[in-house]
């Protein structure tokens, strides 16, 4: 499996609750350019959500084939479903020269450094454990036991933040987008995106 270099992959991740979703949306509508990958899940759709545009909402035996047949760039057991990043899309995008963004959780995003060094890893935190666990009920899209679940996951997941590229604090979801739009920046200032123009000069 091999990732093509163009585009800048970003990737978004953070425990559960942290807020990686508002702040991918927010992003998105100020950063027209940024194409959101469409992950694959084996769990069910909640309300509101539709196929292709949320997930792709998939069976356990239609996941396992993609995963067999190496079309997911990486993948992960969250909360007893599938989740896994549709490998075309990313390929596809960055090839072209499109900065493609993912918002997967902690273990997908280590995966994908593994396979693609140059993705950047941002890790967004909540500013608190106890605002996590306000925001994960008054959200109200799980169970009491789900949500437990989820809070005793934080604190391994804390400790994975040392191995992203920045981390950044979800106190408020504008200040976070316009931070992300300032990594863009500088990541595309790095040689690697020069290569022709420098090229050109010889
Ligand atoms: P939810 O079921 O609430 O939509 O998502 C549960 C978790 O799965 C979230 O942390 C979300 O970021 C993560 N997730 C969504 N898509 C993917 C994916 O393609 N790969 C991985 N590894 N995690 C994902």
């Amino acid at each position: 499996m091999k990732v093509k270099k163009k585009g800048l992959l970003l990737v978004l991740s953070g425990p559960s609750g942290a807020g990686k979703g508002t702040v991918c949306r927010a992003l998105l509508k100020n950063q027209p350019s940024l194409r959101l990958s469409v992950s694959a899940t084996t769990r069910p759709p909640r309300q509101g959500e539709a196929d292709g545009v949320d997930y792709f909402f998939l069976d356990k035996e239609v996941f396992q084939d993609m995963l067999k047949d190496g079309q997911l760039l990486e993948y992960a057991e969250v909360y007893d479903n599938y989740y896994g990043t549709p490998l075309r899309f990313v390929n596809d995008g960055l090839s072209e020269g499109r900065d493609i963004i993912l918002e997967i959780d902690i273990q997908g995003a280590l995966q994908v450094k593994e396979k693609y060094p140059e993705a950047v890893l941002i890790f967004i935190a909540p500013p608190s454990r106890f605002e996590l666990e306000k925001r994960l009920y008054s959200r109200g899209a799980d169970s009491r036991e789900v949500i437990e679940k989820r809070l005793r996951c934080t604190a391994g997941e804390m400790d994975l933040a040392n191995r992203y590229d920045y981390i950044l604090i979800n106190d408020e979801v504008a200040r976070v987008a316009e931070k992300i739009k300032s990594i863009i920046t500088a990541e595309k200032s790095r040689p690697r995106y020069f290569e022709s123009f420098l090229k050109s000069f010889i």
